[in-house]
């Protein structure tokens, strides 16, 4: 009490608050109400709080700490997830080769085009530089010759989220079907709700021809399914901040958005755009009448195969309007699968269809084999049911039912052979529903 005339100011504070603490820790021991050891706020005003080995962490705290956390990773490792220096065209061409037979044009285009897409990304954007445009990418081809596989491939080489749209069920905002938007939430879900990890991801639009418009004219009348989708698609493609419902659906207003900027995201559309044929013969007839086309003499043109000349024009003739024709920069085709390629299919990729088949018996320990007829029994009958290599697999599952079902009951412990014979597939393929169906003509 003598004591403090003798203090100056500070130290009277000092001592006033060093007073406070103590009392508050008598109080905390007293109450034995737990408290943040970062903010101090008592448990009953948090919403969670962590115990730790000597603290104590709130919800306010952990949240705090993990925007700092974020914003730190953000500007020191942009490029966590993507190495672009693995990465060249030959490379990322001898990944496809291992999953994709055949195909060997749009391979190479796409190797070059996601190549030159990861390296625009990587590049740093300063205001003098050349502003390289984003190389979007459309493959046209008949249904069941590779165009998802290749998307997916390309994806899974990148370790890069990876969505598929179908075209077909989307609609304009606020009409019945699903809008443009339900696209990116769907990458959303397979980056897990990273944000930035899925504005460096792939989208495969499925179907993109059957949004084109019903004739080369613009409409005058309102077009749901077509022409206004592909305006609501355009804002995607061109890279643009979206309002992303996380949960999908409509868009409420109450409903919390994520905003996702599209300007990375790399688009990869397909489609069969069947009858396209006639429009590249069309237009090939009208240059070739004492011209070249593109150094193809009429005699030089492959009629069997006419998409190998598709071009932009053939796209914007078929109903796709021009502004998406021109956000999809990158333009190839897919070859018709032949009886070689779909054999080839089956015995060669990684995860051929054989040897997934053989795999699954091992695991029951059951050694599965095939006769050499058996192979090309099932490629002539996916041919024959105009299936394609979507058929391989019916048919195959259609021939190995009853075993799959029957054997791994009977095997116990012991390895046991399983020769598929041609008899044996013949007459289980009769068997199957599969069969029933009427053969192409
Ligand atoms: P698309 O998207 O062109 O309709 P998909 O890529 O979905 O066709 O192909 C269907 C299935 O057929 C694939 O999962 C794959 O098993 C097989 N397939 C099709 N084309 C090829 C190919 N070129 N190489 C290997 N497998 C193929």
């Amino acid at each position: 009490m003598f004591i403090l005339p003798y203090l100056s100011v500070k130290e009277c504070l000092k001592q006033v608050f060093f007073g406070r603490r103590i009392l508050k820790n008598y109080i905390m021991a007293k109450t034995k109400e737990e408290y943040c050891s970062f903010c101090g706020r008592p448990k009953s005003q948090t919403e969670l709080l962590i115990s730790g080995m000597e603290a104590k962490i709130c919800n306010y705290c952990i949240e705090q700490a993990w925007s700092i956390l974020e914003e730190k990773t953000k500007t020191a490792a942009p490029d966590l997830h993507i190495d672009h220096s693995l990465l060249k065209p030959v490379e990322i061409k001898e990944f496809l080769d291992q999953y994709v037979i055949g195909q060997e044009e749009a391979k190479k285009v796409l190797s070059v085009a996601v190549y030159n897409h990861y390296k625009r990304i990587g590049q740093a954007t300063q205001s003098n530089e050349v502003e390289i445009e984003k190389s979007n990418i459309i493959l046209v081809g008949e249904t069941g010759t590779g165009k998802t596989l290749l998307a997916r491939t390309i994806a899974k080489m990148l370790h890069v989220p990876f969505a598929i749209a179908d075209a077909t069920v989307l609609t304009e905002a606020g009409y019945v079907g699903e809008d443009v938007e339900s696209i990116l939430t769907r990458l959303l879900q397979a980056a897990d709700y990273d944000v930035a990890l899925a504005e460096k991801g792939i989208i495969f639009i499925d179907e993109i021809d059957k949004i084109a418009r019903k004739g080369d004219n613009p409409s005058i009348t309102r077009d749901v399914s077509g022409e206004g989708v592909q305006q609501a698609l355009l804002k995607l493609l061109e890279g643009s901040i979206v309002n992303v419902p996380p949960q999908g659906g409509r868009k409420h207003p109450e409903q919390k958005m994520i905003q996702v900027d599209t300007k990375n995201i790399l688009f990869i559309s397909g489609g069969a755009f069947q009858g396209i044929d006639r429009i590249i013969a069309s237009r090939l007839r009208t240059h070739v009448v004492g011209y070249t086309f593109a150094g193809h003499k009429d005699e030089n043109i492959d009629h069997k195969n006419l998409l190998q000349y598709i071009s932009p024009a053939d796209l914007k003739k078929f109903g796709l309007i021009p502004e998406i024709v021109g956000r999809l920069p990158v333009l190839t085709y897919l070859n018709p699968l032949d009886k070689y390629a779909l054999k080839k299919i089956l015995l060669e990729p990684k995860n051929a269809l054989v040897k997934q088949f053989a795999r699954m018996f091992e695991l029951d320990d059951i050694k599965l084999t095939f006769d050499d007829e058996v192979i090309d029994y099932i490629v002539e009958k996916s041919e024959e049911y105009n299936l394609g290599a979507r058929g391989l697999r019916s048919i195959m599952e259609a021939i190995l039912m009853d075993a799959m079902f029957e054997l791994p009951s009977k095997s116990k412990s012991k390895t046991k052979n399983f020769c598929v014979t041609l008899d044996y597939a013949e007459e289980k393929f009769k068997k199957a529903s599969i069969s029933k169906l009427r053969p192409a003509v």
